[in-house]
Formats: structure tokens, sequence, C-alpha cells
């Protein structure tokens, strides 16, 4: 089992900090920013021992070199050579052991080419963790900057063939944003109502609507919903050229919510 605990930074990202109860030897998934972890780790008395990145952008990796430098500690990421202080390259289907826990590593690109997710589902089963980066978000998926629609597809469907109680920790707050779009996707979409009710109330106080399960996010987020007649429907009406086909659908989704 971990413990895992946000680090907010900058506007909206999350970083994230994970270690197992017995021991305050930690890690950090995606320290876009050195400052705010640096603060959590002094003011908990933890001690950082590796860093894990998932996509080359600056809001994930900028504080790498910083927490890095003094304490000579392995950096894994990307198996792309652009990302600089990577110790640990890793590829699909690697596996890593982090803190008493083994970690699948699944390629996903489709938001960046390099990206790739984290996901353990050992030393406790009731509690699978996913650490997805801007792969997956809660209600929403990362923007096509460098992939296709069907690499975000394929990416998005090995995610959603995880265990349903897999808990999600994506590295943004964009969930309401998020929700908003989905609601104009499928109106109808019970389940997401009553997830909208439940992030208004989570934001209204300040908190975190992260992690999401996966479970949920079958249940409401459009974009692993490119299957559902009402999403099919709702991509159609917005381009009637559009085939209805998942990957298409997708794509067309992708596209309307970009300029949402
Ligand atoms: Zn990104
Ligand atoms: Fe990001």
């Amino acid at each position: 089992m971990l413990i895992i605990s946000p680090i907010p930074a900058f506007n909206d990202n999350y970083i994230w900090m994970f270690h197992s109860p017995d021991s305050r030897e930690v890690f950090v998934v995606d320290p876009g920013d050195a400052g705010p972890v640096e603060q959590a780790l002094n003011y908990h008395g933890l001690n950082l021992v590796g860093i894990l990145i998932t996509h080359h952008h600056f809001d994930h990796i900028g504080g790498v070199a910083e927490l890095a430098h003094t304490r000579n500690i392995p950096v894994y990421g990307p198996d792309n050579p652009n990302i600089k202080g990577i110790t640990h390259p890793l590829r699909d289907n690697d596996t890593v052991e982090l803190s008493t826990c083994q970690f699948k590593i699944l390629a996903t690109p489709g938001h960046t080419l390099d990206h790739i997710a984290y996901f353990t589902d050992s030393g406790d089963d009731e509690n699978p963790a996913l650490f997805c980066g801007d792969t997956l978000f809660v209600g929403g998926c990362g923007r096509l900057f460098e992939g296709t629609a069907e690499q975000m597809y394929s990416s998005l469907s090995r995610l959603a063939s995880l265990p349903g109680h897999t808990r999600i920790y994506c590295a943004h707050e964009y969930t309401q944003a998020n929700l908003e779009f989905a609601r104009a996707v499928e109106p109808n979409n019970r389940k997401l109502q009553e997830q909208v009710m439940q992030v208004a109330e989570l934001r209204s106080e300040n908190r975190p609507t992260v992690p999401s399960t996966l479970r949920k996010e079958l249940d409401t987020n459009p974009f692993l919903r490119s299957n559902q007649p009402e999403v099919i429907q709702a991509a159609s009406d917005r381009d009637p050229s559009s085939s209805a086909s998942p990957i298409d659908v997708l794509r067309v989704i992708r596209a309307w919510k970009d300029n949402f």
C-alpha cells in the first residue's frame, strides 16, 4: 500500500508524492517546480529518494534539475534524450520497483509522443494506482500536441482496460471545465450529473477532485466513451462528415473541446 498525496504547483498542477506507510522515503511524480516539493518535504519531514516523469512538458520536469542535483537520486522517465536528467529511461511494459511496490510502465502517446504512465497494483490489491500525467484527466484527456487521435484512442483504451477500482492520479485540476464539456456531449448522462455535483462540492471547499477511479471515468468521461450511442451522436451532430468509428468520434470531440 502507498500513501499518496498531492503537492499543488503553478495554477492547476498536482505533483504526486508517494511513500509506504512505514517509511519517510518518498518519490514525486512530475515535479514541474522544485519549490513546493522542498516545502512539502520539509514540512512533513520526508526524504526524497526518486523522481518519476511522465512526459517532457516543462510543467512536469521544471524542478527535476534542482531536486536531483544535491541528492543524487534516480530520475525515471520516458526514453527521450531531450529530457535532461533522466537516469532510468523507461519503455513500454518495463517494470520498476519503487517504495516496495512494483510499477508497470504503459506507453501512452497522444498528448506527446514520449508520454508514459505508471501503474501499480502490487503491495495492496485493494488500491491499484495509476499516475497518468496529461493523458487521462478526470472528465477529459490531454490535448493532441504531438500524437494522433488513433494514438490517443489506443492509449486511452489501454488505460480503460485496467481494473475499475484503479485510482486515477492525473497531473492537473481541470475537472470542472472538463465536466462542463462532458455535459455538452452527454446532456442525459445521469452519472455525469452526479459527478458534476460532487465535484462542485469538492471545489467549493478548495479540495482536489483527483484521484478519480477508472470506473467513474468510464461512466462519465466522454473521451473513454467514444463507443457510446449518445457520444457518437454528439460527434456526428458536430461534424456530419465524420464516421461513427470510436477513433473518429474521439477526434471530433477532442477538436470540439479545443474550441469549447
Ligand atoms: Zn503536458
Ligand atoms: Fe501538463
